[in-house]
């Protein structure tokens, strides 16, 4: 039957955790809607879920759910969708000859899969060496929490890092490893707590075996301050 093939298929591709593209799949259409519009259609739908659940919005704990939780999805978890919300990409020049890698290790990173909508928490380390252009370091975790604000696949938040990075620094000498924990495994499903995923997207010179490991050495040094 049909209906039971397609909801194998979604089963399958959740558990697999198998993305589609390096872009994240978003309609022509996605901002016709204003965010207040947004926030209104969505709070509609979270209270239907909620109903549907058999859960009593009159509670005075749940009343206040819907809304909350429309206006985390469009400002908060799920923000980097919007265009608008892109770091602004100002860079300088490299005055100071630096000439060597700079990697900004321990980055933050709060996603959620698109495949369950539950958190992915991590860390990202990203490397970059100039050509000439240096960027602030702050504006690589804004970078990183930019594209970590979607529905996401860990390889392709992987390498919609570097591939800004890339775009900005005009160099094609970025890398970026992510390791991270998937809730939709550690908290439910296979439910293994201690199970993390990494990921890594090496570009330009990092594909070379040495400077891979010069940044790789670099991560794993312990930083206690
Ligand atoms: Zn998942």
């Amino acid at each position: 039957m049909k209906i039971n093939k397609d909801i194998k298929n979604i089963d399958e591709i959740g558990e697999n955790h198998i993305g589609t593209a390096s872009n994240t799949p978003i309609r022509r259409d996605a901002f016709n809607l204003s965010n207040e519009q947004k926030i209104d259609v969505i709070k509609d739908d979270v209270r239907h879920i909620l109903e549907t659940l058999g859960l009593d919005l009159t509670d005075d704990s749940l009343s206040g759910t819907p809304m909350r939780v429309a206006k985390m999805f469009v400002n908060e978890v799920f923000g980097g969708l919007n265009p608008e919300k892109q770091p602004n990409a100002s860079t300088f020049q490299n005055k100071y000859k630096y000439g060597e890698m700079l990697v900004e290790k321990n980055i933050t990173v709060y996603s959620t899969c698109e495949h369950h909508l539950l958190p992915i928490v991590g860390r990202a380390h990203v490397s970059y060496i100039s050509n000439g252009t240096v960027i602030g370091l702050s504006k690589m975790n804004r970078i990183v929490d930019y594209y970590a604000k979607r529905p996401q696949v860990q390889e392709r938040l992987t390498i919609q890092i570097v591939k800004e990075l890339q775009r900005i620094l005009n160099t094609k000498d970025v890398a970026c490893v992510i390791e991270a924990k998937h809730l939709c495994v550690n908290s439910r499903g296979i439910r293994d707590v201690d199970s993390s995923t990494v990921t890594s997207e090496f570009g330009g010179k990092f594909k070379n075996n040495k400077t891979k490991r010069e940044f790789l050495d670099y991560i794993k040094l312990e930083t206690e301050f």
